[in-house]
């Protein structure tokens, strides 16, 4: 029987052209968050379903049509991660992590919805995100806006928007909601099947609605920010302050609610213009009351998923090509000698930190330097039997001005470290 090899719908190979950025992308996000004090926490890709259920809700997207869950030959439910929050509070109580006073948080790694694909929409996707467990106030809040934001401007990427908005406390909430239901009610007849249906169980997520037929209902809906209690009112407040403190510009918007049941205070979302309907890059806020939901205790906690299917489409073109070069230098060899040799060169580079591709197999000078260019490399590097002797090499630019030079095999070492890119360093 044949079948047809290809990959599942709306899951993609990465090629060895896209992972160099996706590499250098991944590799900017871990420096920064390890820049404010994160650490990786890893866990497995798959989890208990009842995980799912409990912390992002049954009335959400996600959990009600969204999840890829199936049997084990033991009888036990098990599901894809749809996200890595759950996961993260779930490894955190199972070690005692949370014991331990404050925790400051990173992951990385494929999540698994089953959404209609399109772009910056897959089936298979990856998220970097950070958690932090032990900080109730708005400073944890805003330091993890100042990691995305510190992202954002290292990959060079202008233009996002930050919404932000609050739950307020449990208590805003309850009246928040008894004022939202009642006004939903006076309007039943037009309000679409979904929210109907979510009017008496999660009335919030009707305000998340993107039918354009519930667009004018929603706006004129009862504000949360109407509600606030003083404390959360001083912490949205602080929140502001601190944000503006960090030069970091946002937008408030009251209709933010997110699509998740957890969360609980301060959220917000990163918004792009420019990938259609799939406009969020950055999603977030504070679930203080998850970890006892759970049943492991009160832990306030903040945190965020950045989507970097969609980011890798915001690089600006200069900066993708930054990002995609991460060989140094490409060599060329000329004569039996110097091909021989060539290792001797090429170690003493990579002891020095550079990444460096030998050429392998025959070629003359033009083939050799036609690969050199195909490969991306920044410099070729032109090894000849005469130069050997002297321990010289030619040393020539292939993706900028400049003439070629002769230099000694140290004074090379020390020209290309100079040129690394900063984003490789
Ligand atoms: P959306 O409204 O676009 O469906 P969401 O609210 O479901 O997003 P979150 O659960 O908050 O998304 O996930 C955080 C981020 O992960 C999103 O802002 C987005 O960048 C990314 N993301 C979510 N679902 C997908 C997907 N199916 N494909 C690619 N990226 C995704
Ligand atoms: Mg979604």
């Amino acid at each position: 029987m044949s079948i047809k090899l290809e990959a599942v719908r709306g899951m993609r190979d990465l090629l060895p052209g896209q992972t160099a950025q996706w590499g250098s992308v991944e590799r900017i996000m871990r420096n920064v968050a390890a820049q404010y004090g994160y650490a990786e926490l890893r866990t497995p890709i798959v989890e208990k379903t009842a995980l799912f259920e409990r912390s992002i809700g049954e009335q959400t997207d996600i959990v009600e049509k969204e999840m890829y869950s199936f049997s084990t030959h033991g009888g036990d439910s098990l599901t894809l991660r749809p996200e890595c929050t759950a996961s993260v509070v779930r490894a955190g109580i199972q070690h005692g992590l949370f014991r331990a006073g404050g925790q400051r948080l990173w992951y990385c790694g494929p999540m698994f919805r089953h959404e209609r694909p399109q772009k910056g929409r897959y089936r298979q996707f990856q998220q970097f995100g950070v958690e932090a467990f032990g900080w109730p106030g708005p400073d944890v809040d805003a330091e993890i806006l100042q990691l995305a934001a510190r992202i954002w401007s290292r990959l060079g990427i202008v233009g996002l928007e930050l919404q932000i908005n609050t739950l307020g406390s449990e208590s805003t909430r309850t009246q928040f909601r008894a004022a939202l239901v009642d006004y939903l009610e006076s309007r039943k007849d037009a309000l679409d099947e979904d929210s109907k249906r979510r009017l008496q169980r999660n009335p919030l997520r009707v305000l998340d609605s993107k039918n354009p037929a519930m667009q004018s209902i929603i706006a004129k809906a009862p504000r949360i920010l109407d509600y606030l209690d003083i404390a959360a009112a001083a912490h949205f407040s602080e929140l502001r302050a601190r944000l503006d403190t960090a030069g970091i510009n946002y937008t408030v918007n009251p209709l933010l609610v997110r699509g998740l049941d957890y969360y609980t205070s301060t959220v917000f979302e990163w918004i792009t213009d420019q990938l259609g309907a799939q406009n969020a890059v950055c999603a977030g806020g504070r679930y203080d009351q998850l970890a006892s939901e759970l049943g492991g205790g009160q832990v306030p906690a903040a945190g965020f998923a950045i989507g970097l299917d969609r980011v890798m489409e915001l690089i600006p073109s200069q900066q993708r090509k930054a990002l995609t070069q991460v060989t140094d230098a490409y060599l060329v060899w000329l004569g039996e000698a110097a091909r021989i040799q060539a290792p001797r060169l090429t170690e003493i580079l990579r002891d020095a930190g550079l990444a460096v591709i030998s050429h392998c197999g025959a070629g003359g000078l033009k083939a050799q330097m036609k690969k050199a260019d195909r490969s991306g490399a920044r410099y070729a590097l032109i090894l000849g039997d005469e130069e050997l002797e002297q321990e010289l090499v030619t040393v020539k630019p292939l993706r900028q001005d400049g003439q070629q030079q002769h230099l000694t095999w140290s004074q090379a070492a020390t020209l290309l470290q100079s040129h690394r890119l900063p984003v490789l360093k």
